[in-house]
């Protein structure tokens, strides 16, 4: 492991303090070259010698590597990351019809919450990623695709157990002088974490949000979705609600399909209740297979008898086309070379 201090998701303030620069004009001038994208210290041309000496003696800019990136013939890119302990962790990036690029990054290698159709909840959770460590994974994705228009916290991991790194990585990407991101263009999705739900309404920052409902079936949630114990779906609701209000903000509900499990009528008069008094978007997205899961994905029929379940009870609904299956790199399917080093080429 590297001694050496990482300078990605760090203030100008706190670059002048952990190098004990004498000018504190210097560290602003890294920071902004971290954000303009510099890869190494000898690109930052404004710097004098001496502290370009000391850059190169006590710092690096980037903690993580790039060990392999993969390309999916619709334009999705996926990058697996090395971490500087070793671990494995996965970053994507989605391209809609409009050309906006959107990352889909880790907060977490693994995930501890053991939702039974998900790959990265097959792993357990490794540990919580730094600040640094998912600015770097935005930063990668940068250089690899061109400026990005949007991030959303839906790749490994549960955000609501790594909020505080996620706020300093927010607050880093979103300042004005660095990376100048806009709030807007933030979302976060979680399990339905509740306590998670009312700590970022109450205390920011302001991003979109999206739960994984994946059903509203009480029995059948705490079947495939273990987090649904501590944290039951009429608190849930409330949690959205108040999330709704405090933010002005429309929630996104999602719900991975998996034949004959949460498809039926049933399960659509289930979603269609939990949805009454919200006003909510619901985004579908048939099942992404994993494999030694034991799911199914429905087929376009049975996607869309639900979807106009929902239609007639005038919900707004999304069916979400796949994306990157082809390098392991859709919705639920990230982590597999934490396993399974060299599955793909
Ligand atoms: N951990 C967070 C965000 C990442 S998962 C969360 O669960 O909200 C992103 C979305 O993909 C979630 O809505 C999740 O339910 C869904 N998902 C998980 N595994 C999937 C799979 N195999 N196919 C399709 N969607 C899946
Ligand atoms: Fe974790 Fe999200 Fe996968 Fe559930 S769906 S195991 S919360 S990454």
């Amino acid at each position: 492991m590297s001694e050496k201090i990482i300078l990605s998701g760090l203030f100008p303030q706190e670059i002048c303090e952990k190098l004990s620069l004498k000018q504190a004009f210097r560290a602003k001038q890294i920071y902004q070259w971290i954000y303009k994208g510099a890869s190494s210290f000898e690109q930052m041309k404004n710097l004098d010698k001496e502290t370009k000496a000391v850059l190169e003696e006590k710092a690096q800019i980037y903690s993580s590597t790039i060990s392999k990136t993969l390309r999916d013939p619709d334009g999705t890119i996926k990058l697996q990351i090395t971490l500087n302990d070793g671990r494995a962790i996965e970053t994507v990036l989605l391209t809609d019809k409009e050309g906006r690029k959107t990352a889909c990054v880790s907060c977490q290698a693994g995930c501890a919450m053991k939702c039974a159709f998900c790959q990265t909840g097959q792993l357990g959770l490794g540990r919580n990623l730094t600040a640094g460590e998912i600015v770097e994974e935005f930063m990668y994705m940068e250089k690899e695709a061109g400026t990005l228009d949007n991030i959303v916290f839906m790749g490994m991991g549960e955000p609501m157990q790594n909020l505080d790194a996620i706020r300093k990585a927010v607050a880093v990407l979103t300042d004005k002088n660095g990376r100048a991101l806009s709030s807007r263009r933030i979302t976060l999705s979680t399990s339905g974490i509740i306590s998670g739900i009312y700590d970022l309404a109450d205390n920011g920052p302001k991003m979109r949000l999206a739960i994984s409902l994946t059903t509203a079936d009480p029995d059948l949630r705490m079947e495939l979705m273990p987090v649904t114990k501590g944290n039951p779906l009429p608190e849930l609701k409330k949690a959205i609600s108040y999330y709704a209000q405090k933010t002005g903000q429309r929630v996104t509900l999602e719900a991975a399909l998996l034949s004959g499990k949460n498809t039926g009528e049933e399960s659509a008069a289930r979603m269609i209740e939990f949805a009454k008094g919200l006003d909510v978007y619901i985004n579908l997205i048939p099942w992404n297979p994993v494999p030694g899961l034991d799911f199914k994905t429905p087929d376009y029929k049975e996607c869309e008898r639900f979807v106009s379940i929902l239609e007639k009870n005038r919900i707004n609904v999304n069916l979400r086309k796949k994306r990157g299956t082809k390098i392991g790199g859709a919705c639920g399917q990230l982590g597999r070379s934490a396993v399974e080093k060299d599955e793909i080429s």
